[in-house]
């Protein structure tokens, strides 16, 4: 935490303002539906933290049709990862002096690499078992006009209609049971080792609950850290 005492120019130097800034360096890690992006983006909301999600700055240098967007568009569109090399160099140029982390590291390459980059202060592991993961990922509705997603824990108020513009809701053709035990499986293999890289800097949370609980659980342990006000 650093408190700048800023003196407003021509102002009395005896009066100074103090202004808190806490510099927080987060991972949020899970497997594939926790709930990473949801809950990295609700914390950055509340604490004023960075979400940086790489899938996102991925998205992005397609959309713009960048060389590095068109060079990882198949990778992007099979779901492989794209490599460590490109994915620490992106980030490198994307991030910001305090941030959540949502969908990085996913292996331990990468976050060797990015050992050098930055240290960390906090990787919450949002703990869901596989049941829920699978529950979850078969209940998942998707509105098509506006992309709001409804699921097992927010219903929508009608079924098949959209809360938020009425618009038609979906299920994804990809999100079937053998599609996500593929990625959990991949989740086993490359990333879940990373739980063993950070040993030292982990806090669990249950993230087989509803909302309002995990967040006030992570904001807590943020508070506790003195990574939060
Ligand atoms: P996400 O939105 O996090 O599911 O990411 C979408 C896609 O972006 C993934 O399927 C990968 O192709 C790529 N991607 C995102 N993050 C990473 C990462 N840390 N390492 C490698 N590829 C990534």
């Amino acid at each position: 935490m650093f408190i700048i005492n800023y003196i407003p120019e021509n102002r009395n130097p005896f009066i100074t303002i103090n202004i808190d800034v806490i510099m927080a360096k987060l991972i949020f890690f899970g497997k594939p539906m926790a709930g990473k992006g949801t809950f990295s983006k609700l914390v950055s909301k509340e604490t004023g933290i960075k979400h940086v999600s790489t899938g996102d700055l991925f998205r992005k240098e397609m959309a713009d049709g960048t060389d590095l967007g068109n060079s990882i568009k198949d990778k992007m569109q099979k779901g492989e990862l794209v490599s460590a090399d490109v994915t620490v160099e992106l980030l490198k140029n994307n991030l910001p002096e305090s941030f959540i982390l949502d969908g990085f590291p996913r292996t331990l390459s990468q976050a060797e690499k990015f050992k050098d980059l930055s240290d960390i202060d906090l990787v919450v592991e949002i703990d869901v078992s596989d049941e829920t993961i699978i529950k979850r990922t078969l209940g998942r509705m998707i509105c098509r006009k506006c992309g709001a997603i409804f699921g097992i824990e927010i219903k929508p108020k009608q079924e098949g209609v959209c809360d938020k513009c009425a618009g038609e809701l979906y299920h994804r053709e990809d999100d079937t049971e053998e599609t996500i035990k593929d990625r959990l499986d991949c989740y086993n293999k490359q990333t879940k080792p990373l739980l063993d890289f950070y040993k030292d800097k982990l806090v669990k949370i249950d993230g087989n609950r509803t909302f309002e609980p995990i967040l006030q659980d992570i904001l807590r342990v943020l508070k506790e850290k003195s990574l939060y006000m």
